[in-house]
């Protein structure tokens, strides 16, 4: 059997495509694949398996010919490049296999597939193959009440993969979060008892991505990295003894919720491995709206404290919040905006509220009758380009409409204007205490030395953001001189930032111009003067 893997493409406006930047470090996306490359672990090992990121590389139609089956899986923003794939899979001829999270989530949206493989692959990628091995020509394979054991995972296959296309590569460790807030659908296709897998499997991991010959960082996708503190540190106890034994090959990041900041031991656990960015997320800024979408675990906290904390373990925060809760008021804008700027967050994603496919959220809008139900009202006209901070208000809004709107464009444009930009990056290089465990080969300094020309050629030259370049630069170097690969690293995210965030105030606008359809007017207009007419 000949399986063609395929990785659709993600817009080229989302938040998290930062190609450009990509190009610069050598690179050509940021993440591998790694649903793909865990699928092709379960597969039959004695197929011929072959990878095509569209992200990274084009797909030919004799790459399609070439196959007896070719599989994808995507995200809900890869929805549209999916269901094109598998329309251009269907005119050569060849057959589908369609799963992931989106498919999951929505599998009536994929019908056109032949094979519709749902759920964690574990379980019903086996089904898959015992039809396929029986010579059935299409089916649905839903996974039954009980989740994978995740300690059964075998080593995805990083074998397939052009190391040198990525800035990094993903490793799994949990599935599922404890938490319950309201608009997530982690929680909805993982469950919210976390599973782990074992120290000696992500040892194994990494030692096969060592033997491989990859260098650098390494991305833990979970959701909420710290969701099984207790296996969390067993794992990271035995990763630091590995990093040792092996003079710190990679460093780290990845995704965890804030109530990280109040366990000393795991943060220095994580910083003796060279952990070096977190993702959390914040939200919202007051306690009324974490309370109502259930966020309770930022309740009642100081978040710049905590940002602080993570900061002197040597973590760069990423940030994610959004806009367009019930319960904002006129205020929470501003406030917003000023978390960021006082929290130093660099790279702040921004989103307007979505209420994604089986969430509670969503069953919630629909039992009240605001769930718009088929219609992507602040996307774009072509909802390819559209990803989670122009997709959302996809319901009825207690708030008039266009208020919500005027509040998001403020928050993007008060945080992604370059004096406000470049400041946040200096105050987080004159704070963060640099952990910097892997030295970088002698290969991977002169790519960054490439890529500092790059950077400057783009950053340095050009007025005003030359000068804020430039001055944040100098003064590190003399307060902070171990800091400023960090800061010349989110300096240049403003490259992406600059263009995505100017793009998002492009297609919110224009989109808003448009108009609702009369019934959802009429159900805004029944709740106050809302609506965009
Ligand atoms: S903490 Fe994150 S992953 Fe967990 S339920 Fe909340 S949004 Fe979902």
């Amino acid at each position: 059997m000949k399986a063609l893997l395929v990785h659709p493409e993600f817009s080229h406006h989302g938040f998290w495509n930062y190609q450009e930047v990509c190009r610069l470090a050598g690179a050509k996306y940021p993440a591998a694949p790694l649903g793909l490359i865990t699928l092709a672990a379960l597969l039959p090992q004695d197929w011929q398996i072959r990878l095509i990121d569209m992200n990274s590389a084009p797909l030919g139609d004799d790459d399609i010919a070439w196959a007896d089956l070719v599989f994808a899986g995507g995200m809900l923003p890869q929805q549209v490049a999916l269901l094109k794939l598998v329309e251009r899979v269907h005119d050569l001829g060849r057959k589908m296999v369609v799963g992931g999270p989106d498919p999951t989530s929505q599998p009536t949206v994929y019908a056109s597939a032949d094979y519709l493989v749902l759920g964690e692959g574990e379980c019903t990628v086996p089904l898959f193959l015992r039809d396929l091995e029986a010579h059935v020509d299409s089916g649905i394979y839903e996974p039954d009440e009980l989740r994978p054991d995740v300690t059964q995972s075998p080593v995805p296959r990083f074998d397939l993969l052009r190391f040198e296309d990525y800035l990094m590569i993903g490793i799994q460790v949990t599935r599922g979060c404890p938490f319950n807030c309201e608009f997530c659908d982690i929680i909805e296709l993982y469950g919210r008892v976390p599973r782990a897998k074992t120290p000696h499997q992500i040892i194994e991991e990494l030692e096969t991505l060592y033997s491989l010959g990859y260098r650098g960082h390494i991305d833990f996708v979970d959701d909420n990295f710290i969701g099984n503190k207790k296996r969390l540190k067993e794992t990271l106890n035995a990763i630091k003894g590995w990093s040792i034994a092996h003079r710190y090959p990679f460093f780290f990041s990845t995704e965890a919720s804030i109530n990280l900041a109040d366990d000393e031991e795991l943060l220095e656990l994580m910083r003796d491995i060279d952990f070096r960015y977190v993702f959390v997320g914040i939200e919202a800024v007051d306690d009324l709206t974490l309370r109502a979408s259930n966020k309770n675990q930022n309740l009642n906290r100081e978040i710049v404290g905590d940002l602080e904390k993570l900061y002197s373990y040597g973590m760069i925060v990423n940030g994610g919040f959004i806009v367009g809760f019930d319960s904002e008021t006129s205020g929470s804008a501003r406030s917003i905006a000023d978390l960021v700027r006082d929290g130093r967050i660099c790279m702040a994603m921004v989103g307007l509220l979505n209420a994604l496919p089986n969430t509670r959220l969503t069953r919630r809008l629909h039992e009240e009758g605001r769930l718009i139900e088929d219609s992507n009202l602040l996307g774009e006209d072509d909802s390819s380009c559209a990803d989670q901070t122009t997709m959302g208000l996809n319901f009825v809004t207690l708030r008039a409409r266009a208020e919500i709107v005027d509040d998001y464009l403020y928050v993007i444009r008060e945080i992604y204007g370059a004096r406000a930009y470049f400041a946040r990056c200096l105050h987080l290089a004159r704070s963060l205490r640099p952990n910097q465990l892997h030295r970088p080969s002698v290969v991977e300094a002169f790519k960054m030395l490439v890529a500092f020309g790059r950077v400057v050629l783009r950053l340095g030259i050009l007025p005003p953001v030359a000068l804020y370049f430039w001055r944040n630069i100098m003064v590190v170097l003399v307060s902070r001189p171990a800091n400023i690969e960090p800061l010349v690293n989110v300096m240049s995210m403003y490259i992406h930032f600059r263009r995505q965030s100017a793009h998002i105030v492009d297609a919110v606008q224009r989109v808003s111009e448009a108009k609702l359809p009369m019934r959802f007017r009429l159900a805004e207009g029944a709740a106050g003067p809302h609506g965009w007419s």
